[in-house]
């Protein structure tokens, strides 16, 4: 049990995080009262966030050992929202109780199928979607479901969507493209805070505003998911590391911080290749340690800010020596899964 996390900022979880934080996720939506728009706005942070992940991912597919089908939208579905917000969903969002696209990455696989925002999609392959209790309390449930059977169904390379746009039924066929796993999670929340759990990034909505740019808000992004495409948390188990309030004792600690060090390097080569600034990278590592840096209180799982930008300069000196050599840019791990 008890898939671990390797987390972003000087902390590390324990258990099933992602249902942890989907359950906070809820909860946070229960009680808070929403500003008009807020929910479009939060929306168009995913479409960013999406968009990022989707080039870091295809842009990387050459360092990739496990691809997976990339699947270009997201869905959302108004059960996932509290029983007071669902006029809002509908309204911002036009989420029903039939699972709604409410995000299409430009130039992706379901963009090349002509996906919109804003289709109903009502079966995948024939088989029904599933759909919300609309007097249920909010729950991730069925758009989990929704995702997985999207999941499923590319597994073979295409899928075809029944949608229902404005009315009017029609049939999409979508081919996947190959990619590294992509799956990133917008995650509202005033911490600037990122995590990895071997299948699924979660990124606060503060980091993402922290970062600003798409050129820094893509360093947070490939670190997490440079976690995930090196099997960081399965490698961890292997070796029977401990996370959590164990992560900085004994062999934890050292192990645990060479993945974040691996990571952080895997990361640069990304950005790199797919395009991104790495001057940014540098801008964004150095504002965060800024910002997030514990000074004495780092429990050593993590590099402290000094050493994470010493690590962050050096790796862009070598992608910059490769890349004026015309080497290609492959990244040199010690480990390998
Ligand atoms: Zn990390």
């Amino acid at each position: 049990m008890g898939r671990a996390v390797a987390a972003f900022q000087g902390q590390a979880y324990l258990g099933d995080m992602r249902r942890l934080i989907l359950l906070l996720f809820a909860m946070l939506l229960m009680p808070m009262p929403v500003a008009a728009g807020e929910l479009a706005k939060l929306r168009e942070m995913d479409a960013r966030i999406a968009a990022i992940s989707h080039r870091l991912a295809t842009a990387n597919l050459a360092l990739c050992p496990f691809p997976s089908p990339l699947q270009g939208m997201l869905v959302q579905d108004i059960g996932q929202y509290a029983p007071e917000w669902r006029a809002e969903a509908q309204a911002d969002l036009g989420l029903s109780d039939v699972p709604t696209v409410t995000v299409v990455v430009p130039g992706s696989s379901a963009a090349r199928a002509g996906v919109r925002v804003g289709d109903h999609v009502l079966a995948m392959d024939g088989t029904p979607t599933p759909r919300s209790t609309l007097k249920a309390p909010a729950s991730y449930q069925v758009v989990e479901a929704v995702l997985a059977q999207l999941a499923a169904a590319l597994q073979d390379g295409s899928v075809r969507l029944l949608i229902d746009r404005g009315g009017v039924q029609q049939t999409l066929s979508m081919d996947a493209d190959l990619a590294c796993p992509a799956n990133v999670e917008l995650v509202p929340g005033k911490k600037l805070s990122a995590s990895a759990d071997g299948k699924t990034v979660h990124v606060s909505s503060a980091l993402a505003t922290f970062a600003g740019s798409d050129d820094a808000g893509a360093v947070p992004i490939a670190h997490e998911m440079a976690h995930n495409i090196l099997r960081h948390p399965e490698r961890l188990d292997r070796q029977g590391i401990k996370r959590g309030l164990l992560a900085p004792l004994g062999k934890n600690r050292a192990a645990i911080r060479a993945t974040e060090e691996e990571a952080d390097y895997f990361a640069a080569y990304m950005l790199a290749r797919a395009g991104y600034s790495l001057d940014a990278a540098l801008d964004f590592w150095r504002r965060y340690g800024a910002k997030t840096d514990l000074g004495p209180f780092n429990d050593g799982t993590h590099p402290g800010k000094k050493a994470r930008l010493d690590l962050a300069r050096r790796t862009v000196a070598e992608i910059r020596a490769k890349q004026a050599a015309g080497q290609p840019l492959i990244p040199t791990l010690v480990e390998q899964n």
